[in-house]
């Protein structure tokens, strides 16, 4: 990564106005994916001065700035009093502590990469974004709108719901990018989600909806692994084949859905 010009917006709106009137100036998170790039940019904008880096919470939600990083939000005592080690068993996976201490939250859901960690255990919450021009939009809505680019991802909001979480994935080595994701969550209803495959999270539509058309019991568990396996559309790349990942995926279902129903 390259750029010519770096700026330091006081407020979102001098931000904005640079990021609209400049195709080519780039929104740095902890800059750990852009920097990969030979990239030259004209102007890299800087957010930290916008107090993105906090996580707080109210009576209904938890609110997680942007610019936290992966190693806060993995850490942090809110979000683990609510969710236990389910954020916490999705993150630690990625590369090493000095990486999740740079590389921010906001950074690996705006850059809507098919392997993300983050994009995979959000889309089983309720989770809603908020962006400083659209405005607020759903995780699942916003990683289908690729149109929504030149923006400012401000925090992420999670409803507090009591429930049951569960994340899953395989690696080829540790520290390694996953070849498959699941998450699940029981709150009213059970949801999961499928990712790394290597494309974005998707929900399996019809084996959810077996899920919650009676009483889940275990020996169901395997007939709606298979369901949404056969629903869902597995690619391949240097990483694994897609008929692998359409074994682990039912591996990763059954423990996923096992782990949540417990
Ligand atoms: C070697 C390597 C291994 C990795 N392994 C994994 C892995 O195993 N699992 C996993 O889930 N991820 C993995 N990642 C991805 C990693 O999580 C992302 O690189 C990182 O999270 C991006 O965060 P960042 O803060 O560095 O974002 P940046 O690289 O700074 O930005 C990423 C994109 O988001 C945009 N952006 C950043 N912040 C904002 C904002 N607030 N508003 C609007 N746009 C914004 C940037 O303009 C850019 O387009 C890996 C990355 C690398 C480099």
């Amino acid at each position: 990564m390259k750029f010519k010009n770096y700026k330091s917006p006081k407020n979102f709106l001098d931000a904005m106005k640079i990021i609209k009137s400049d195709r080519n100036a780039v929104v740095l998170g902890g800059s750990t994916f852009i920097r990969l790039s030979n990239k030259e940019y004209s102007t890299a904008v800087d957010l930290s001065n916008l107090n993105l880096n906090c996580i707080t919470e109210t009576e209904s939600e938890i609110k997680i700035g942007a610019y936290t990083s992966l190693r806060e939000v993995e850490t942090n005592k809110i979000i683990k009093n609510h969710f236990g080690d389910y954020f916490s068993s999705a993150l630690q996976n990625i590369v090493g502590v000095q990486f999740r201490n740079n590389a921010t939250f906001g950074g690996s859901i705006f850059g809507r990469l098919g392997f993300s960690e983050t994009i995979s255990l959000l889309s089983v919450l309720d989770c809603t974004l908020d962006l400083y021009e659209y405005g607020s939009i759903s995780i699942l809505d916003f990683i289908k709108r690729r149109d929504i680019s030149r923006d400012i991802l401000k925090q992420i909001r999670l409803k507090k719901e009591k429930g049951k979480f569960a994340f899953k994935s395989m690696q080829n080595t540790a520290e390694d990018i996953p070849v498959l994701s699941v998450a699940a969550s029981k709150r009213d209803n059970i949801l999961f989600t499928i990712g790394a495959r290597p494309m974005i999270a998707t929900i399996p539509t019809k084996a959810v909806k077996k899920a919650n058309s009676g009483r889940l019991k275990k020996s169901n568990i395997k007939e709606i692994a298979n369901i949404a396996v056969e629903e869902t559309k597995f690619g391949r790349d240097h990483k694994a084949s897609a008929e692998y990942r359409r074994s682990i995926a039912r591996v990763l279902i059954r423990k996923a859905l096992e782990e949540v129903m417990e």
